[in-house]
């Protein structure tokens, strides 16, 4: 079966390839299977963006569709940026500006605990969805390190590996990340059905 991800973006896109490979008989992304759409994100919720994003894929292209939404969630921020992470600064995808955001807003809390979250969801053209949630556990550090990685990774501390998530091989970081969690989720469903 033909899976389509609403995503055009390299480096997902292989990781997605990578876990669910044996799954699918081909998973292209949204550029290679010609197609050009950007849903609208309004949801309330990662889960619901990923939904959305999901079930339009699925109706536009007639095929089995994949989507993720994913954020930084921040304990002393109640949950924030969450679903607002790549426009926590206002100008969307700026991540100098919205890590430099972040420290301020952090500046006089010892509280520094935080996780990544993704949620994924795979519809089928009949309407069937599989659903799944991943996470990341770490703290956000008062000063940036590291250069891999993107958007909040230089503030991102795992304090088990002693370095941020900038600090971390690609091969490091997709093993351990949000986004390959919520995959190895989907791929327990896939297995027991
Ligand atoms: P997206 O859902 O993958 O587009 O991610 C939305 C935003 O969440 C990104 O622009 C980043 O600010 C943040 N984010 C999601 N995943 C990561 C990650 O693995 N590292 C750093 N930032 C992330």
């Amino acid at each position: 079966m033909k899976l389509i991800i609403a995503s055009n973006n390299a480096h997902k896109i292989s990781e997605i390839r990578d876990i669910l490979g044996a799954h699918f008989g081909e998973i292209l992304s949204m550029r290679e299977a010609g197609i050009e759409h950007e849903t609208v994100e309004d949801g309330q919720t990662f889960m619901e963006n990923a939904v959305k994003k999901a079930k339009e894929m699925a109706e536009i292209s007639g095929c089995c569709a994949l989507a993720d939404d994913s954020g930084l969630c921040v304990d002393a921020l109640d949950g924030g940026p969450g679903i607002y992470s790549a426009r926590f600064s206002g100008v969307h995808g700026d991540d100098e500006a919205n890590n430099d955001l972040l420290l301020k807003k952090l500046e006089n809390t010892e509280d520094r605990g935080a996780h990544y979250t993704c949620a994924m969801a795979l519809v089928y053209p009949d309407g069937r969805m599989l659903t799944a949630e991943g996470y990341l556990y770490g703290e956000i550090t008062r000063e940036r390190a590291g250069t891999n990685g993107f958007g909040y990774d230089p503030l991102f501390f795992l304090p088990e590996r002693g370095c941020t998530t900038a600090q971390l091989s690609p091969e490091e970081k997709n093993a351990i990340s949000h986004r390959a969690n919520a995959l190895h989720a989907l791929v327990r469903q896939l297995e027991n059905r």
